[in-house]
């Protein structure tokens, strides 16, 4: 069985990628649940719109581990792919497109332009799915589902319907950012703001019955008439006698109270500021809190409205003017000065946004944020990392009614008709044909369609059929795990919890790993502007994906942000083609020994050497420490754990050992038989998390030429490996840790003596209470290029060049080779100072913490006691460098 020479993922992720969903391997049957375990995750759902980017990325290979594994473990595993619909950015995306044909959305009309966004998604909606496919990502495609789609639209309905009944959905004044040109509300997300030269009027109010006046500063004066009181700060001692008067409104003659808020700023202007809640944000916030009337004085056309009397029809600059005249007329106004005006404008038309406060469907927060509480107080909801738990209790108990309405057309349409006749609102699962109370059929359909976070807030189980009770929603419900960014911890993780709660009565999901944010290699975020975004399509296909997945993992600690540099996913290919080369080796000698597949085996194959014990033991080790880190989402730790099992112990040791004992030619059976053991078991270990690359070994491995049919069709069906319960053959396990003690003494003394690479010295280990027999002997002495004598007890005779350590004193006799290279290099006489100073700093700052009494009566034992081996272990490291500089100095 040949390898090709080179590892190169582009030969074969792509085929991979298409196969496991053309197989179906993935496709979870509901019916299995009711005899096995079950694993459930739904996708957080990118945007239609979206492309991929590093964050999706790294949260979906997460998820793909703890699906992959979970499956692995025989467990009935579903994860749920889809997108959302995206309201404002799905339809500024089509409205650009109108734009560039001359047309509007007004001109098409509201039908006409959701066929043409419906049209937009079939065309260039499908980019995200393409990618998560070359992600990796483990998915159950024939589950795929869009928020707009049919049954989730349903789900929707159902969901408005109920709040409803419950009255816990209300009609309420809200302010909104308004383009009078686009006619439409517009997120904060949609306006720009800008600095432009502009002007502080100063205008006095009278204080009323009284001779007292007061100086108030605006930018924007037509929005007087509109002031439904004064304030000031409640600790300005200047107008403390003010709390609870009222003043007098210039020109209207209306009387307004003043009231004291803490919004106030007392150093801005005379410290009294007016109160225009229908059309200042900060303002609305302030009546709320004093239950102050609003007046709407500018309409939707950016017009005045009859409630601002004389100047009612006019535009609202027009009425600036002549306002400020009347103003000037009757001496209110005391003074204008220039002023730098911060401006809001509509992103798309630039006109001036006009903040107003209008009618919006609202949903009643607190007793849906009660009842979250009250979940993930009881546990049935746990958060990973834990300490976010905080933050979610922090915004619950602050949480403000919730406006799901929005002035766009593409979005889930509110279920509310309003009568026309009577002004009864209608709310109803199906289309009514007239209204109830006084049956006209003059009933027209609410204009305004829903907040996308009330749709993908009822992802987890609108996606499993609710409102129906399907049978994927009892096997699958409620999911076991979320992961997901902490940005959208508060927009929809809380409200998957409250209407899950409310809706299905049950917790979304019983876990919630929040990850960090993928940054720059200096630790700054990636945007665009900064131009330092990683593309991850960019680097897949220049690295490959599962060189890209493990450079993401072992760069995560739970929670933290990552800083992601260039040269981890080098070092992610790099890992890559160290198993494709051991691969090679392995399956070259197959080839020559005539097998063509291999059967999986059990783990307890009786070890035949001391390698075999020792990779047996480190295995074993390996395995208890992932399937550990994966239970508590510990993703970098399982990931770098099996880093180092791979590359530093089964590559650099284990088979460099045994291709001594291939060369050897005896008892080839056995070493093969181990060898290849450890091998398979060691794919499946790593398969969650370089998919690819252990899929396309394994195939070749186990099914070789032909496929064989007592194997699973894949990897990922095949039985994640599980540890041993005991550790075997302890003294062997112990004799090849003393064996590559040994190697690693002799080669540094080789290199610190600039021994000559290729010559072969005599030498003698000293062992304390150990023996090698002949074969490992040879190996250790192959592997450093010497020929060892063993012998018992301790050196005597201080000639050539001596390392020693508590168990083994190694002397290599300097005669021959060693003496014409016999000086010391300076070079390895820097590097044994810089140890020194390294161990000198270590030793310091451990004695300043053992002797520290608050610390050791604080500390847990465990962590005293290990400080205070490595602090042996230090002084041990520190005398043998030591003896070695003296060594060198001879
Ligand atoms: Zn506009
Ligand atoms: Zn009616």
């Amino acid at each position: 069985m040949q390898l090709e020479k080179v590892y190169e993922p582009g030969r074969f992720e792509p085929h991979w990628a298409e196969w496991w969903i053309e197989s179906g391997i993935y496709r979870a049957d509901a019916k299995a649940a009711k005899t096995s375990r079950v694993f459930s995750m739904v996708i957080p759902p990118p945007n239609v719109t979206g492309s991929l980017h590093i964050g999706h990325l790294f949260e979906h290979t997460m998820s793909d581990v703890a699906v992959r594994w979970h499956r692995m473990r025989g467990e009935l595993t579903l994860w749920l792919p889809g997108t959302d619909h995206a309201g404002i950015s799905t339809q500024m995306v089509v409205e650009r497109q109108l734009a560039s044909e001359g047309i509007t959305r007004q001109q098409l009309g509201r039908e006409e332009f959701e066929r043409r966004v419906w049209q937009w998604k079939e065309e260039y909606g499908g980019r995200i799915q393409a990618q998560i496919r070359r992600e990796g990502a483990s998915v159950d495609w024939s589950r795929e589902r869009f928020t707009l789609d049919a049954g989730l639209s349903r789900a929707v309905r159902e969901n408005f319907v109920h709040l409803w009944m419950k009255g816990l959905v209300y009609r309420g004044e809200y302010i909104v950012n308004w383009c009078p040109r686009c006619q439409t509300a517009l997120s904060d997300l949609e306006t720009i703001h800008e600095s432009v030269e502009g002007h502080l009027w100063h205008v006095r109010y009278k204080v009323s019955g009284g001779e007292e006046t007061l100086v108030v500063a605006t930018t924007r004066p037509e929005t007087m008439l509109g002031d439904t009181a004064l304030a000031v700060h409640p600790d300005d001692i200047r107008y403390r006698h003010l709390h609870g008067k009222t003043a007098i409104l210039p020109l209207l003659n209306r009387e307004i109270p003043i009231v004291a808020d803490s919004m106030v700023d007392p150093k801005f202007g005379t410290g009294v500021v007016k109160v225009t809640p229908a059309h200042d944000p900060n303002d609305f916030a302030v009546a709320k809190r004093h239950k102050l009337p609003f007046i709407k004085v500018i309409g939707e056309d950016a017009r005045m409205t009859a409630e601002s009397g004389p100047y009612a029809g006019l535009d609202r600059f027009e009425a600036r003017k002549r306002i400020l005249a009347a103003l000037e007329q009757t001496g209110e106004l005391v003074k204008t000065e220039a002023y730098t005006v911060n401006v809001a404008k509509c992103e798309r038309c630039r006109t001036i946004i006009e903040p107003l406060v209008s009618k919006q469907w609202f949903v009643h927060m607190k007793p849906l944020a009660e009842k979250a509480m009250e979940a993930v107080r009881q546990g049935r909801i746990r958060f990973v990392p834990d300490d976010r738990e905080a933050l979610f209790f922090q915004w619950m108990e602050n949480i403000r009614d919730w406006c799901i309405s929005r002035q766009l057309w593409w979005g889930h349409r509110i279920p509310a008709w309003h009568c026309k006749n009577c002004a009864e609102i209608i709310v109803a699962r199906e289309t009514p044909a007239t209204c109830p109370r006084c049956h006209s059929t003059e009933i027209e359909q609410d204009t305004d369609v829903l907040d996308t976070w009330f749709s993908s807030g009822l992802w987890p189980f609108s996606t499993l059929g609710w409102p129906d009770r399907t049978e994927d929603l009892a096997a699958f419900y409620p999911t076991s795990l979320l992961i997901t960014g902490f940005d959208i911890l508060f927009f929809w993780v809380s409200r998957m919890i409250m209407l899950g709660l409310e809706l299905t009565g049950d917790v979304p999901f019983r876990e919630v790993h929040i990850h960090g944010l993928v940054r720059d290699a200096d630790k700054q975020k990636m945007s665009k502007t900064k131009g330092n975004v990683i593309d991850p399509l960019v680097i897949i296909d220049k690295y490959g994906t599962d060189a890209v997945r493990i450079a993401l993992l072992v760069s995560a600690a739970a929670g933290a942000d990552i800083a992601l540099k260039e040269d981890r996913m080098e070092a992610g290919r790099t890992f890559a083609n160290k198993l494709w080369n051991a691969s090679r080796l392995l399956f070259m000698n197959m080839e020559r020994s005539g097998i063509d597949s291999w059967t999986p085996s059990p783990l307890e194959v009786a070890a035949e050497s001391t390698e075999d014990a020792w990779i047996f033991e480190r295995l074993r080790k390996a395995t208890e420490a992932v399937n550990r880190a994966l239970e508590i989402h510990r993703y970098h730790e399982a990931s770098q754990t099996l880093w180092d099992f791979v590359w530093h112990e089964y590559c650099d040791w284990y088979l460099e050992v045994k291709k001594l004992r291939f060369r050897e030619g005896s008892g080839l059976d056995a070493h093969w038989r181990a060898a290849l053991t450890v091998y398979e078991a060691m794919l499946r270990l790593l398969h969650p998390f370089m998919p690819f690359v252990t899929e396309e070994l394994w195939q070749r491995l186990v099914h070789g030429s032909g496929v064989h049919s007592e194997q699973p069709v894949s990897i990922s069906l095949a039985s994640f490996p599980v540890a041993a319960p005991s550790p075997a053959q302890q003294e062997r396990v112990r004799l090849f840790g003393l064996l590559q003690q040994i190697v690693t003494a002799a080669r540094e003394l080789r290199a610190d003596h600039k021994l000559e690479p290729k010559t072969i010295v005599d030498s003698t280990v000293y062992l304390r209470d150990a023996v090698f027999d002949e074969a490992d002997l040879t190996a250790a002495g192959a592997l450093a290029k010497i020929r060892i004598e063993q012998r018992s007890g301790a050196i005597s005779d201080h000639t050539g060049l001596i390392r020693s350590s508590p168990d083994f004193d190694l002397q290599i006799h300097s005669s021959g080779a060693a003496t014409q290279n016999g000086a010391a290099s300076a070079d390895s006489r820097a590097r044994i100072l810089r140890e020194i100073a390294a161990l000198e700093k270590a030793i310091g700052n451990s004695e300043r913490q053992l002797g520290d009494a608050t610390f050791l009566s604080k500390a847990p034992e465990k962590i005293v006691a290990s400080l205070r081996a490595k602090q042996a272990e230090y002084q041990e490291q520190l005398a043998a460098n030591r003896k070695l500089l003296d060594n060198l100095a001879e």
